[in-house]
């Protein structure tokens, strides 16, 4: 009989359960055997156990999508990673043989499996998963760090969308760890100014700590009349939606020609546009999910220290009080919770 190792297990909406699973082994050439770290808790896993539960799932999955790990074995193909790398980890890694793949648009991968959310995630001791979902990074970076790559690099692969420079200004709104990834790279993307919307206290202090220079708490302050008055009256050149229903706040926000990104992520938001202001002003707007193209850029990106990582991931959990590191993401009051594999 295979071994057994103990899993974090998705039972439907609103709970998950402590159960064992097998070991799992390589079966093909191109097979990488990671012994998992952990796992970022994340907006959709929020979501998953929302309720109502805001983004799909599939039960009896092992959980956790954003996770990392130290490789302990590699099929007989395999040359980019060795046992004892560490490796961030791209849970919708391409297929690399569908006509998109072929066509250098992995994003466009017919067949990608979200691990973690529709297959098997991180939340166990071991994981299996094909070559090109590994990214190794340097020996001395932090786990905690490691767990940010696949939310970071969504957010570094839409960022490029927007065409930054330096000097530019920028509006955030939301300051929760995405929000908080937007702030870091607009910084170290050379903006001059960087507004952000939060009503949450503890998170505006956050995000003056990873480089906003005006917070703002749209429940008691102007947004639109502070964005002006930063701006010489002009508006900022671009926004970046980092809630899920303030779409229609960006319009009012970016100058003409200015640039909106759409990130924040609810499958039950369906916001009314004015499609005037968009029309009239020559507004751009752009969508950001996933960032399979940023994945080594990104794991570059960790290693090197360039962004404030140690302000952005804010509690470490031991796996076996999970509902806590639940609990505490969906209270809010904190930045990126990372959960680390006790089992
Ligand atoms: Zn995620
Ligand atoms: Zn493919």
């Amino acid at each position: 009989m295979a071994k057994m190792q103990k899993a974090i297990i998705y039972k439907g909406p609103g709970k998950f359960a402590y159960e064992e699973r097998p070991i799992p082994e390589i079966k093909d050439k191109n097979d990488v055997k990671i012994k998992s770290y952990g796992c970022s808790i994340c907006g959709t896993d929020v979501n998953i156990f929302a309720t109502p539960q805001r983004h799909p799932c599939k039960p009896d999955i092992i959980f956790g999508h954003e996770f990392c790990g130290e490789v302990v074995e590699v099929g007989e193909n395999v040359t980019s990673v060795k046992p004892g790398d560490k490796v961030v980890i791209d849970p919708h890694g391409p297929c690399g043989e569908c006509e998109n793949c072929l066509a250098g648009l992995p994003e466009a991968c017919k067949n990608i499996i979200s691990r973690g959310v529709f297959a098997d995630g991180g939340l166990t001791e071991y994981v299996v998963l094909p070559k090109q979902y590994c990214y190794k990074v340097a020996p001395e970076t932090k786990p905690e760090f490691m767990g940010v790559a696949e939310p970071l690099a969504g957010c570094g692969c839409a960022l490029e969308k927007l065409n930054v420079h330096v000097g530019d200004t920028a509006a955030v709104l939301g300051a929760g760890p995405i929000g908080l990834m937007f702030i870091a790279l607009l910084k170290a993307n050379g903006c001059r100014k960087i507004i952000v919307s939060e009503p949450i206290e503890h998170r505006r202090k956050l995000a003056l700590e990873v480089g906003a220079t005006r917070v703002v708490n749209p429940e008691e302050e102007d947004l639109v009349a502070i964005v002006k008055e930063e701006t010489d009256g002009l508006g900022a050149d671009v926004a970046v939606e980092a809630v899920a229903a303030m779409l229609v706040d960006c319009i009012y926000l970016v100058r003409p020609h200015g640039k909106i990104l759409q990130f924040g992520h609810d499958e039950l938001t369906h916001p009314e546009f004015p499609v005037a202001e968009l029309l009239k002003n020559e507004i751009e707007v752009y969508g950001g999910y996933l960032g399979k193209y940023y994945m080594r850029k990104v794991a570059q990106i960790i290693e090197s220290g360039i962004l404030p990582l140690d302000k952005i991931v804010t509690d470490v959990i031991p796996a076996s009080r999970y509902q806590e590191a639940l609990d505490l993401a969906a209270s809010k009051q904190c930045g990126k919770v990372f959960v680390a594999i006790d089992f």
